[in-house]
Parts: C-alpha cells; structure tokens; sequence
C-alpha cells in the first residue's frame, strides 16, 4: 500500500527571507515528501516587499530544491493546507516568546484544521537573532543587512 506523502506547509511573511528561514527550510526538507513556503497575504496588512518581488526570490533561492515548492494564499493557513493536501505545518522556534505565540496558533489550528500537526524546529544558535522586522530596520535605515539574508538576495538589498 502507497504511504500517503508528508506535505508541509511552512507558512510566513518572508518580507524579506532571511539566512533563519533557509536554514529551517533546509533543515527540514529531510522530514518531508514535499515542503510548501507559502506567503500568507493580509490585504489589510501592508508589505515591505511586494508580493511579486517574495515569491521570485523564494523561488530563486530554492530553485534546487526538488522537495521545495513556493506558492501564496489569502484567509486561513488551515484552508490552503486542506487544498494542498498538506498534514503539516512548519514553523521555527528562536526564543520564548515565539513559543507563546505559536503555542496558541498550532493548538487553534489542530483544532480548525482536520489535525493538522505543527512541527517546530528550534533555530540554531548563530540565526536566533535574525528576524524580518530586523532586516527591514537596518534597510530603512540605509545600512547594509547582507549579512542577514541569502546572497541570492543580496545584490536587492544593498544600501545605496
Ligand atoms: P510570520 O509573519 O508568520 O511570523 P515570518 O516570515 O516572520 O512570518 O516567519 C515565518 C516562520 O519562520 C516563523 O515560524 C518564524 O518563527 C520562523 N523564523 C523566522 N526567523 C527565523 C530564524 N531566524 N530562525 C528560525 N526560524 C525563524
């Protein structure tokens, strides 16, 4: 009998990617048949970076990656994971308030969604300090925030 495939949601803003979310992406892609990154879009909620611009360089950067797919949704992760067939959610852990966060949203979303487990990988020490937000200040600031982000992506966000 053919084992049903472990599909993954890994859900995000990615506004911008940076070095923390590849890290788990490749981190995980051993666990999965199939990892889908997924920008969530929140009409409400503006984005640095267009939505465009996320989804090329999502792609760009996992254009190797066999297992890894990029797409987007709108409304409730639980409703693009149930047409995705995905069974689980992917998401990182850096620091205790991320747990708390998390906690409530995966417990919500066993429930809203069909058992959808989430699993949580806990970032590596050396990635635990780099968030989006983070990259977004220094970019707004004009200082360089390369280190931060994939050199794929680089050359896009370097200060002029
Ligand atoms: P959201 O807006 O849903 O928080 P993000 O794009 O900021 O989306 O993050 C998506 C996921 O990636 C979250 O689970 C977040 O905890 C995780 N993540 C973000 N940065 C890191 C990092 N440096 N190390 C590990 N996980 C991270």
């Amino acid at each position: 009998m053919d084992k049903t495939p472990n599909i993954a949601v890994f859900p995000g803003s990615f506004d911008p990617i940076t070095l923390g979310h590849v890290d788990l992406v490749k981190r995980a892609i051993p666990l999965f048949d199939k990892i889908i990154i997924a920008i969530g879009v929140n009409s409400q909620k503006k984005s640095f970076y267009d939505l465009e611009k996320r989804l090329e360089w999502l792609n760009l950067i996992f254009e190797d990656d066999d297992k890894v797919f990029v797409d987007h949704f709108q409304g409730l992760t639980v409703n693009f994971c149930a047409k995705e067939n995905a069974n689980f959610l992917l998401r990182g852990l850096r620091y205790a308030s991320d747990f708390d966060y998390e906690k409530t949203i995966s417990q919500l979303n066993r429930t809203i969604g069909d058992n959808i487990e989430t699993v949580f990988l806990i970032s590596q020490p050396q990635y635990s300090h780099i968030s989006s937000t983070i990259v977004r200040e220094i970019i707004k600031g004009n200082g360089d925030a390369t280190p931060f982000v994939p050199s794929e992506i680089a050359e896009f966000i370097k200060p002029s």
